[in-house]
């Protein structure tokens, strides 16, 4: 389904329904805006359904095989595929069909598909299993049963990870940090990524407590260095955005400022996604300021003035940057 989220094309939603973990979920998107809505509807995989009955689609599965223009595809943003729900096969078909759609017309690169969970610690677990056999057959059964592409090949001698799955975490305050991303930096993949949405606190990616040690996240190494190691896993990419809706939480400019300023200095891609409904009041003449709801946390002010008003730009400035070794894909 096309998408409004702008650091994606598409989502995809083989998996519907989900319960909420951490803080970050109090006000989730797809339970509180999107499930309402859908679940009054008639015939639909939704319809009279409770968000918290978690379900699998198979008859979704073919989707993006079907999509031809390469495009950046958000797997499940209507769940979280390493829900406790959700049986490993499925995962199996989930990746099987990642894999089928390695290539696209032409042999040009096929999709990149982005996952983003809040349960690392499945994704850890599942992925450092050898799943490569389900993953083959699923792609070829899913594929449409030929395998012209020697896809099933392609995935028994795959030594790394399938190079257009992008991992990713939610983070939305330093216990979730601390908690989420060494998981995912045990996991492989191609591109790791953050998003801190909806960001509740400051984060500092450059300091991850780990029980042996605090961790730079974003240059893969020990706390203190100045230069990006390669020596460990790092981060890839970091999103960042505000909280949408009625009750939305106010993101302190500074949280969001931090963040661009320490992917800055470790030459990671960053991407603002959005302020959500409480913006800089900095960015507002102070007239207009009095005509919102405001609020001070701490060094300075945010202003309600909703979503649109409210806009991506962070000190004037777009940011939307991608992971380095994957970019566009227009
Ligand atoms: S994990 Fe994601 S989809 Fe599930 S309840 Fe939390 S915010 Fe919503």
């Amino acid at each position: 389904m096309p998408t409004g989220i702008e650091w994606t094309d598409e989502t995809w939603n083989p998996v519907t329904g989900c319960t909420k973990v951490s803080s970050g979920c109090k006000h989730c998107y797809a339970k509180h805006q999107a499930w309402p809505r859908l679940s009054s509807m008639q015939n639909t995989v939704y319809t009279s359904r409770e968000f918290e009955d978690v379900r699998c689609h198979a008859e979704r599965l073919v989707q993006p095989v079907r999509w031809t223009r390469q495009r950046r595809i958000f797997v499940n943003s209507m769940s979280d595929l390493f829900h406790e729900d959700v049986p490993d096969e499925f995962i199996d078909s989930v990746f099987g069909v990642m894999w089928a759609c390695l290539w696209g017309r032409d042999e040009q690169p096929g999709h990149i598909f982005q996952v983003l969970t809040k349960r690392p610690q499945r994704m850890r677990d599942y992925l450092s299993q050898d799943r490569r056999e389900h993953w083959a057959h699923a792609a070829v059964s899913h594929g449409g049963g030929m395998d012209p592409d020697g896809i099933y090949d392609q995935v028994m001698d795959a030594e790394g990870p399938h190079p257009r799955i992008w991992l990713g975490v939610s983070v939305e305050d330093q216990v979730a940090a601390d908690e989420r991303i060494p998981l995912l930096l045990q996991s492989p993949a191609a591109v790791r990524w953050v998003s801190a949405e909806p960001l509740l606190e400051r984060v500092d990616l450059t300091s991850i407590r780990l029980a042996g040690g605090d961790f730079d996240a974003l240059r893969g190494g020990d706390v203190g260095h100045s230069v990006r190691i390669e020596r460990r896993p790092s981060l890839d990419w970091v999103v960042v955005g505000g909280e949408s809706g009625p009750n939305a939480r106010p993101m302190h400019p500074d949280w969001a400022k931090g963040l661009r300023d320490q992917c800055a200095a470790a030459g990671v891609p960053f991407l603002f996604k959005q302020w959500g409904e409480w913006a800089d009041a900095e960015d507002f003449p102070s007239e207009v300021q009095e005509d919102y709801d405001a609020r001070g946390l701490t060094e300075s002010m945010c202003i309600r003035v909703g979503k649109r008003a409210a806009g991506r730009l962070l000190d004037g400035m777009q940011h939307d940057g991608y992971p380095a070794n994957q970019g566009s894909t227009s």
